[in-house]
């Protein structure tokens, strides 16, 4: 199994911070078996994937619509995604959720539409914190997993990416332990075994909500986390660099 450390810049840097960016990414050693992705925001999409030719770092988005064109004002389609070159997309992040109400139906539209154009779904679920602290996470993940996943066959299965990402943990420092994380890495891994057991065991699983270099050697050494999905830590090129080298260490 790969191990993914991927990057969700969120609303942040512009382009010359793009560019610089990915200019120090570019001298990173990915290591053998670790898959690096960025995630700038979309005025700069186009410009990324250019500067990571040669380069084994994919472009994701952090979002797209759910339709293939239309009457969308301020939307971006899985399509036009694809027509530059994007080869991931972050689905069903807990900010879209939050902020602009993007529900588990929605999302699921979302990652029909991108696997139509061939590309990954990183698609995150994760509970809010009055959920972990009534102890429903188990549930909650249930549910979105089912939503947004249930009518999927194997074969669409078995190209997601899964981000669990507990709420309360997103840019807070509070950073869930490892044994809270395999607890619901196993859960997700046990989900997709009740669609087809081999490719179960093929989708990698990230963690996210505050992974940073002192804790994401504990946090990568589970067996059911395959990596991460990184906020603040992925800004910074030194921090970030930092990651992949010890996702490097995962297997060895
Ligand atoms: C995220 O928003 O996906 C995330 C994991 O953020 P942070 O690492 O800052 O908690």
């Amino acid at each position: 199994m790969r191990t993914i450390v991927a990057g969700n810049w969120k609303m942040n840097k512009d382009r010359t911070a793009v560019m610089a960016m990915i200019a120090s990414l570019r001298n990173v050693t990915i290591p053998k078996d670790v898959e690096v992705i960025i995630a700038p925001a979309f005025p700069f999409l186009a410009q990324a994937v250019e500067a990571v030719e040669g380069t084994a770092i994919r472009i994701a988005s952090q979002n797209c619509h759910e339709a293939a064109s239309g009457a969308f004002t301020g939307e971006v389609s899985a399509g036009m995604l694809k027509s530059i070159g994007v080869n991931a997309c972050i689905v069903g992040h807990s900010e879209r959720r939050q902020f602009f109400n993007e529900t588990d139906a929605a999302i699921a539209s979302k990652i029909t539409a991108l696997l139509e154009h061939g590309i990954t779904p990183i698609y995150c679920c994760g509970e809010l914190k009055e959920e972990r602290l009534a102890n429903t996470h188990a549930e909650v993940i249930t549910r979105q997993m089912k939503t947004a996943l249930g009518a999927l066959d194997n074969e669409a299965l078995g190209r997601l990416v899964i981000a669990y990402e507990p709420v309360w943990a997103i840019g807070t420092g509070l950073t869930a332990t490892a044994a809270q994380a395999q607890e619901v890495h196993a859960l997700i891994r046990s989900l997709l075994r009740t669609h087809d057991e081999r490719i179960a065991e093929t989708i990698p699983v990230l963690y996210g909500g505050s992974c940073k270099p002192d804790n994401a050697a504990e946090l990568f050494a589970n067996p059911d986390v395959n990596g991460g999905l990184i906020g603040g830590a992925a800004l910074d090129a030194g921090q970030f660099s930092e990651l992949i080298r010890i996702a490097g260490k995962v297997n060895t």
